[in-house]
């Protein structure tokens, strides 16, 4: 980044920095991961130059070969990848991808239901201070008590009384197989549209380690950034007879024009996750988080839903104190270990100051870590919360945590 170090070099060393701190963390924020080269040049290439409102062949402006063909491989790639009948490659992020949907199905006034903020669901799925539950009308459902998990017979009793619009599955703190099926045979009975928003899994989906909400779900949305390994934006999969709504909903309903740069690297990734590599980084992010959830658990820590199938897990900090989420946080940050404080089903402190910590294994399995590496890092997780106010210790672990990571660099895949 040579031009960049001469033209501003503040903005360039604070990007050297957060390079550095990227390599000599162990990052395990689940909803991030680390692109590869090829993502990262499509993403800063001067495709951010061009002007492209409209669709490949519909367009309002001139000097649109190069961009009409990189975004018509982007669909096609889109669509093969997960198996969809139509592909919106536009969006620039999930949360306005979720608000073009709601855009193109609903009427303002309708009815929406999907998880509750603090059980697990996103902002966007109809929390109080989002826009979601201002221009509609939110029903939420919540997960079981006493298991953590999603219970189908009262998620279904609750659409049957409720009669939403839309039932929305998919969520951003949930550790377990979602039963995609069974919310749209829901969706089916009580005359809604059901939609699938899989942001944190679609890696996971495309690499054969979670069933697909494709091709029964009516209309699917996936970021791009987090286990799909792409750049930082969105794409909206749905039925052909949705296609013309979804696509008038992104353009011009709400957005202007696409950002060519991101959906050249958004084509990029999806090639990356054609590959067959792609299957064996999924199955292995599985395996790993499996593996940390054990050995966390065999240290006493106690996990919601009591383990994990995918690449989340979500610690129920309570039997140690109520509240401690960002303390605990702060804890493993200290101890180069980046994790975020979350919500627990049912947390008897507040979001802001909440009873959890959500971690995952997206990023250590991109730079190639395994169980064994796993076992390490879950005993000094698992340490670190014991006695998370033992800044000695902290200190202690953060020097193993970056003899670990001079082991396992950032473009060694
Ligand atoms: C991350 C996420 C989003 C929002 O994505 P942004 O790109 O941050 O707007 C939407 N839904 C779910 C379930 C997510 O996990």
């Amino acid at each position: 980044m040579m031009s960049l170090k001469d033209v501003d070099s503040e903005i360039f060393s604070l990007t050297q920095k957060e390079l550095e701190r990227q390599t000599f963390v162990l990052n395990m924020i689940p909803s991030e991961n680390y692109v590869s080269k090829a993502v990262l040049e499509a993403t800063g290439s001067i495709l951010t130059n061009k002007y492209a409102e409209g669709y490949p062949k519909k367009r309002y402006y001139q000097g649109m070969e190069n961009v009409d063909a990189i975004e018509a491989i982007a669909i096609e790639r889109a669509k093969k990848l997960f198996g969809a009948e139509h592909a919106n490659v536009q969006p620039y992020s999930g949360s306005p991808a979720n608000a073009a949907i709601f855009y193109a199905l609903l009427k303002p006034g309708d009815k929406i239901m999907g998880l509750r903020l603090d059980m697990g669901g996103h902002l966007t799925h109809g929390h109080t201070v989002n826009f979601s539950s201002r221009f509609y009308k939110s029903c939420p459902y919540v997960v079981d008590k006493e298991t953590g998990m999603l219970d189908m017979d009262e998620i279904r009793k609750l659409a049957l009384k409720e009669k939403p619009n839309l039932i929305i599955s998919g969520y951003t703190a949930y550790p377990r197989i979602i039963p995609f099926k069974e919310f749209h045979e829901i969706a089916l009975e009580v005359g809604a549209y059901s939609m699938a928003d899989i942001s944190h899994i679609a890696g996971l989906i495309v690499g054969g380690v979670h069933p697909s909400p494709l091709p029964f779900t009516d209309v699917v949305m996936t970021t791009t950034h987090k286990t799909l390994r792409g750049p930082r934006g969105a794409i909206i999969l749905c039925k052909e007879k949705f296609a013309n709504a979804i696509d008038r909903a992104v353009f011009p309903g709400l957005q202007g024009g696409p950002h060519q740069h991101v959906i050249a690297a958004k084509a990029v990734a999806f090639k990356e996750a054609m590959k067959p590599e792609f299957k064996d980084y999924a199955k292995q992010i599985v395996k790993n988080a499996k593996v940390l959830a054990e050995t966390l658990m065999d240290n006493g820590i106690k996990l919601v839903t009591g383990g994990t199938d995918n690449h989340l897990i979500l610690i129920d900090l309570t039997p140690i104190a109520i509240g401690i989420g960002r303390q605990v946080a702060v804890a493993l940050e200290n101890a180069g270990i980046c994790t975020n404080m979350n919500t627990i089903p049912y947390d008897p402190s507040t979001p802001f100051k909440p009873s959890g910590l959500r971690i995952g294994t997206p990023i250590l399995t991109t730079r190639g870590m395994k169980e064994e590496e796993m076992k390490i890092i879950g005993e000094w997780i698992s340490q670190i919360i014991n006695d998370y106010k033992n800044e000695k210790l902290q200190k202690k672990i953060k020097q193993e945590v970056k003899e670990l990571c001079e082991k396992f660099p950032l473009f060694g895949w």
